[in-house]
């Protein structure tokens, strides 16, 4: 099974993706994650990567459906909770033709929606580990550990500044807001709610799907 989970940038996929696939076992496929590890490589195609990243603007379909469609084909024999991805129209339509190739594989969506205000704030408090990645709406205090792989080591991210933010937001409300509007059977959520609220109402989605 595979579950989709969408919403703007900074409305708290990263962290719930984190609860839910420690809850579940399933296995997190987080697009920007698996482009940011590929930059981190420092590979032709990662330095290309990186520079396009930090735009705010979106890779081609055809570029992450290529990398996207490798790494769920990897991930079959487990759940799935992918982020990030799809994130446009096309990316959307090469997902339904996926499922359909698979033999009983499903694909259920749900949406985390934020207030378009709050966002900037959530994304300025913003900190990612830097062993493994892991992203952390804010942390809390001056010795904290990541939950993930215990490092303590945090770093901002590259593409976290107010303008790149603004530039995200604008690709988001073009390209992904028309995707999700047109989904059908796409699941809402309050994303403005505590992230324990928001935990909680994720919980009895997946607990219903994955029976
Ligand atoms: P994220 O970590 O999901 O905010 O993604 C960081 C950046 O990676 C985005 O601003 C885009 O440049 C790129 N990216 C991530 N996912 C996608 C996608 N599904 N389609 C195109 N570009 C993507």
């Amino acid at each position: 099974m595979i579950v989709g989970l969408f919403g703007p940038p900074g409305c708290g996929k990263g962290t719930q993706a984190r609860y839910l696939v420690q809850k579940y076992g399933m296995v997190h496929l987080s697009a920007g994650d698996v482009l940011r590890a590929e930059a981190k490589t420092g590979s032709a195609l990662g330095q290309k990567l990186q520079s396009f990243m930090s735009t705010g603007g979106l890779l081609s379909d055809d570029i992450i459906v290529d990398i996207m469609e490798s790494k769920i084909t990897e991930n079959l024999s487990n759940h799935i909770l992918l982020d990030g991805f799809p994130r446009s129209i096309g990316q959307m339509s090469f997902c339904m033709e996926y499922i359909k190739r698979v033999d009983g594989l499903t694909m259920s969506m749900i949406c985390l929606e934020v207030d378009a205000d709050k966002l900037v704030e959530r994304i300025a408090g913003r900190r990612v580990c830097k062993r493994c990645g892991a992203t952390y709406g804010a942390l809390h205090g001056a010795d904290v550990a990541c939950d993930v792989c215990g490092s303590k080591d945090f770093e901002k991210r590259a593409d976290d500044s107010v303008d790149t933010f603004m530039s995200r937001m604008d690709e988001y409300r073009k390209t992904t807001l028309p995707m999700i509007e047109s989904a059908a059977g796409m699941l809402k959520i309050d994303g403005d709610a505590a992230p324990e609220i928001v935990s909680a109402r994720l919980c009895e989605i997946l607990d219903d799907l994955i029976k």
